[in-house]
């Protein structure tokens, strides 16, 4: 396994390659590798001969109050877990590399990326969307992994790629949870023992939406839903705040605030929930 730190050592490598008829496969993280990368880094495995995972926090996706100083970082433990998992390059660049003094052009997907964490994040989109357009053209893959996690995120990369005609797939994988249902995320780290309960309450709620979807001939509306859903997360004692509960169509993202005519449609139930300064995301994806 090799780490590459700039661009331009990465791009030879990957043109290299593709001269070869090797196939590209990456996954694009920020580090602090947990077993939800590794389902993304396996799937990658299992397709391409060479595997290229970048690790990068990005600057431009963290807003001025977030937690851009604080977000967990270990290379060290990164390099090993990438080593173990059969990873053939680690894209290591620092902030300079990919954000010079005079950088100046940006992505901006319209649309889809005013709702949900952009309406609560607003320049958040166009810092992801950004920082993987560069990735894709540093690394070339002919595919790229990422997680349901961040299913917002996975639309708008999706979008993206599409208008911008950009040579990769995108692949998007399986949320990873925990035994009690929290979906794996670098930034559980920073919950305490009783938070880290609390939070299991997020998958709780979300499966509460989905049985009672998908219970036949249920039709209590969706603001009924979203209530039921509140007081299980608000009886839990660590939580500050709920951001939102959301139900969307999970192509367009447009609003679902009925479950009349929804038959054909994937639903994606989204939350965001605030644990004193930390926040956590989840999703579900419900077909009736
Ligand atoms: P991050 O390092 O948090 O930016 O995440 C890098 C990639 O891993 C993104 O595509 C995420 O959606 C994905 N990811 C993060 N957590 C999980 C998880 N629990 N299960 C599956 N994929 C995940």
């Amino acid at each position: 396994m090799k780490i590459l730190h700039t661009a331009i050592s990465a791009q030879k490598i990957s043109l290299g390659l593709r001269k070869k008829n090797k196939i590209i496969g990456f996954v694009p993280t920020m580090g602090y590798l947990h077993e939800g990368h590794l389902s993304l880094i396996k799937t990658a495995r299992k397709k391409a001969d060479t595997v290229f995972v970048s690790i990068f926090v990005n600057p431009l996706q963290f807003g001025p109050q977030e937690d851009l100083a604080k977000y967990p970082r270990d290379f060290k433990r990164d390099e090993k877990f990438c080593r173990e998992a059969g990873v053939n390059f680690i894209f290591y660049p620092n902030v300079k590399e990919m954000y010079p003094e005079n950088y100046s052009t940006y992505v901006n997907v319209e649309n889809i990326t005013e709702k949900l964490e952009g309406e609560i994040r607003p320049d958040h989109f166009r810092g992801v969307a950004t920082v993987v357009l560069k990735l894709l053209n540093i690394v070339q893959p002919h595919f790229a992994v990422f997680g349901q996690k961040d299913a917002q995120q996975a639309c708008v990369i999706k979008k993206m790629v599409e208008d911008l005609n950009v040579n990769t797939k995108i692949i998007v994988c399986p949320t990873v949870r925990e035994k009690g249902g929290l979906a794996m995320s670098s930034r559980n780290t920073y919950l305490s023992l009783e938070q880290r309960k609390d939070a299991a309450y997020l998958f709780k709620a979300l499966e509460y939406a989905k049985r009672k979807i998908q219970t036949e001939n249920y039709n209590r509306d969706i603001d009924f839903l979203k209530s039921q859903m509140t007081k299980l997360i608000k009886s839990r004692s660590t939580v500050t705040k709920i951001d939102y509960i959301s139900f969307n169509d999970n192509r367009t993202l447009a609003e679902i605030d009925s479950l009349k005519n929804i038959e054909n449609k994937e639903i994606l139930v989204s939350l965001a929930v605030r644990f004193s300064n930390l926040r956590l995301i989840d999703n579900i994806i419900i077909k009736r």
